[in-house]
């Protein structure tokens, strides 16, 4: 090793799915929505003057910033954007997680908590979901140095109930709580209606899913206007054009359809109805998701065979190598003729192979 080595600060990256990009494929594999964003983002793309391209974008999200407030009802102070949630996130845990006591996240979750708290050198600790892969409330109500939760879950898809969740920000209010709701459009309760009772609660959300703009990169935080404030010297600190200006027409357009919006979850949230049939006639058992995603084992097919078989026939679904959930599959929801075609696969090649 190189002298010089010794002192570089050494992390274990997050790996991201695979994006793989050949014509008849199905990518099932990292949670995007199978529809197009709505018309409206299309049309404010193609009104970006190159004078907008030329200059540097609002560093304070101004328009999309204010369009979200609008949507939930809260004051402009209280909404931060960045660049995917994953941005926000990263961005919280920075600000946030500043205390020498642990940081507590599940043991099954999104596998980015542990990437920035060691990147940041936060300490943390990971309470186990139970045997139904429920996180378990008794376990977060303890002295901490801040929570992170997903609702649903990832990659479970399992919602907790706001009950549950109050309970746990409650119990902790010296230390920050986010509530990462990734997923949250397709049919959970958001945390934001316990915003007015919690100053330590922070709401994180994303455009990548529900709102069908994954490459577009758009997150936001919603909370306490203090809170925000301390978010926004962390990026000013950082970068403060985050954002591109493409992004922020984007999302601000996406906001405003409301109807395009809408319809687009409840034809997901119905195709992930239908599939959880399929499955289940299949024989596959799984979390009862409030996601776009489902996290499917099968008792006589293991994970990682199917997986592989599943590649070979061009349809990518997400495999995780990891303890307690290498024979699961998380399969997000495309649309009725995608899903359609990954049942006739599955129906086929479980007849043939067990
Ligand atoms: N939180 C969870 C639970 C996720 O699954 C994801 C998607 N990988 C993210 C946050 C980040 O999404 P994005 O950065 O695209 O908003």
């Amino acid at each position: 090793m190189p002298a010089w080595e010794k002192n570089i600060r050494k992390v274990i990256p997050y790996t991201p799915g695979e994006q793989p990009s050949r014509p008849n494929m199905i990518k099932l594999n990292t949670n995007e929505n199978p529809y197009p964003p709505s018309p409206a983002v299309t049309k404010a793309l193609q009104e970006l003057t190159p004078d907008s391209l030329r200059r540097y974008p609002d560093p304070g999200a101004e328009a999309l910033v204010q369009a979200l407030a609008d949507y939930y009802k809260v004051s402009s102070q209280q909404v931060f954007a960045g660049v995917g949630s994953d941005d926000v996130l990263a961005m919280s845990f920075l600000a946030f997680f500043n205390s020498k006591k642990p940081i507590l996240f599940p043991d099954i979750t999104y596998s980015f908590y542990d990437v920035w708290a060691d990147l940041f050198r936060i300490p943390y600790e990971c309470p186990p979901l139970d045997e139904e892969f429920q996180i378990r409330t008794g376990d977060y109500l303890r002295e901490c140095g801040g929570i992170v939760l997903p609702n649903p879950n990832a990659p479970t898809g399992l919602e907790k109930s706001l009950e549950e969740l109050e309970k746990i920000i409650a119990a902790n209010p010296e230390v920050i709580v986010i509530i990462d709701e990734a997923y949250i459009d397709f049919g959970g309760d958001s945390a934001l209606l316990l915003l007015p009772k919690y100053e330590n609660l922070l709401v994180v959300q994303t455009f990548s899913k529900s709102r069908s703009l994954a490459g577009m990169r758009i997150g936001y935080a919603i909370g306490n206007e203090k809170l925000i404030k301390y978010l926004n010297d962390a990026k000013y600190s950082f970068n403060s054009y985050t954002m591109s200006a493409a992004a922020l027409a984007a999302g601000t357009a996406a906001v405003g359809d409301d109807t395009y919006f809408k319809e687009t979850l409840q034809k997901i949230i119905n195709t992930r109805e239908r599939t959880k049939k399929e499955l289940h006639r299949l024989g596959f058992s799984f979390p009862d998701s409030k996601s776009n995603f489902i996290f499917a084992t099968h008792p006589k097919c293991p994970a990682g065979k199917l997986f592989e078989a599943l590649k070979q026939a061009d349809i990518y679904v997400r495999y995780f190598h990891k303890p307690r959930i290498d024979n699961y599959l998380r399969i997000s929801i495309g649309t009725d003729a995608q899903m359609d075609e990954l049942i006739r696969f599955l129906e086929h090649y479980l007849g043939e192979s067990l």
